[in-house]
């Protein structure tokens, strides 16, 4: 039989009150959730708990001390009786009466975790120009804010109790018998949104919560050089906390729109200009759009299809200052289609002429 006085380490006359701090200290060493996966501690967190059912009850721990069994299961029962469940159940079962135990797992477990407010995300389309040159917006989210009748407390009154759903733990578990053995299942208390306690007389705005959903606006200064896929984090602009507890934080993710002109490649920005023959031939110069309006851009003589020409610094600007992107500029000739009886003329007139490309030089490798 076991000896549950050597398993919580108290002597046969201790009072109630060292057997009750012997347990405590033995179920927190032990417990589950500290221990995960551990077979060992599962084990001793199962024997305390035993231990501390039979000799916390008077009549049960004198029937202990007079047979060496309490006689649970029809009597006499080698080893011992208490499965997880029951040692969950007494652990819990001890937690009001310990006062403060909460905080022995670290203040307040459920209380930290479950009541800050939700983070929101949003999307910001932003165009070339935008990003190039860094922008302002203004966007409206729906968000929780604190309710202005109670001020975010939740309680008509002010005064708040202990959730009698979890007793306070602000979280509820149960245990399953499953093929593999038994599984813990832990969730947020539904009846105090994971806080512990609830409001002993719920505000009428918020009906207790704390918060109100309201639309808000809310200001972005988008710097410039962002691209699709980088984030901001606006701290604290999400959704409010229930009953007081801090908000969450806005992200925002920035996306780009297509340009009907532009495309971008890292910082550059790439165009296609389309010249004609005699442009190509003869050499010019041409106002070429960019992120910022326009400038000229000369086309040397003899230019061809294909080739690419270099904007220093017309490109987007790096991230926190780094330097400016370029525009490349690719150059497209266009022949002429549907010409006039003049211009066919003059055409003639340029073929029969010396040939322009040389036998040798008509074939190339296809690059893509
Ligand atoms: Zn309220
Ligand atoms: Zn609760």
């Amino acid at each position: 039989m076991p000896d549950y006085y050597d398993i919580l380490g108290v002597n046969r006359g201790a009072n109630k009150d060292e057997i009750k701090k012997a347990y405590r200290q033995m179920a927190l060493k032990y417990h589950p959730d500290r221990n995960p996966g551990d077979a060992g501690a599962e084990q001793k967190f199962k024997e305390a708990a035993e231990a501390y059912d039979v000799l916390n009850d008077d009549s049960k721990r004198s029937q202990y001390d007079q047979f060496g069994s309490v006689g649970v299961n029809g009597g006499g029962t080698p080893g011992f009786d208490f499965d997880l469940s029951d040692a969950l159940r007494t652990f819990m079962s001890g937690f009001g009466s310990f006062g403060g135990f909460e905080d022995m797992f670290g203040g307040g477990r459920g209380q930290m975790r479950a009541s800050r407010g939700g983070d929101l995300r949003v999307t910001l389309h932003l165009t070339f120009e935008e990003i190039a040159a860094g922008v302002e917006k203004t966007i409206r989210v729906k968000r929780f804010e604190a309710c202005s009748t109670c001020n975010g407390s939740g309680a008509a009154g002010g005064r708040e109790i202990r959730c009698p759903q979890c007793r306070g733990a602000g979280e509820i578990r149960q245990v399953q018998r499953t093929m593999l053995g038994q599984v813990m299942n832990v969730q947020p208390c539904h009846n105090c949104g994971g806080t512990g306690r609830v409001v002993e007389q719920p505000c009428r705005s918020c009906h207790g919560d704390g918060r109100i959903k309201k639309s808000k606006e809310i200001r972005i200064d988008v710097p410039s050089g962002v691209a699709a896929g980088n984030y901001m984090t606006l701290s604290g602009e999400g959704n409010h906390g229930r009953r007081g507890a801090p908000p969450g934080d806005l992200i925002v993710l920035f996306d780009e729109e297509p340009h009907d002109l532009f495309m971008r490649h890292g910082r550059d920005v790439l165009i296609t200009v389309h010249i004609t023959f005699a442009e190509a031939a003869l050499g010019t110069a041409i106002k070429v759009p960019t992120l910022d309006g326009s400038a000229k851009l000369k086309f040397p003589a003899g230019i061809q299809s294909g080739h690419i020409l270099r904007m220093r610094d017309k490109g987007f600007p790096g991230l926190r200052g780094r330097g400016k992107g370029d525009q490349l500029v690719k150059i497209q000739v266009t022949s002429p289609a549907g010409l006039s009886n003049n211009d066919i003329k003059l055409y003639e007139d340029l073929m029969e002429k010396e040939p322009v490309i040389l036998e040798k030089d008509r074939y190339s490798r296809f690059e893509l």
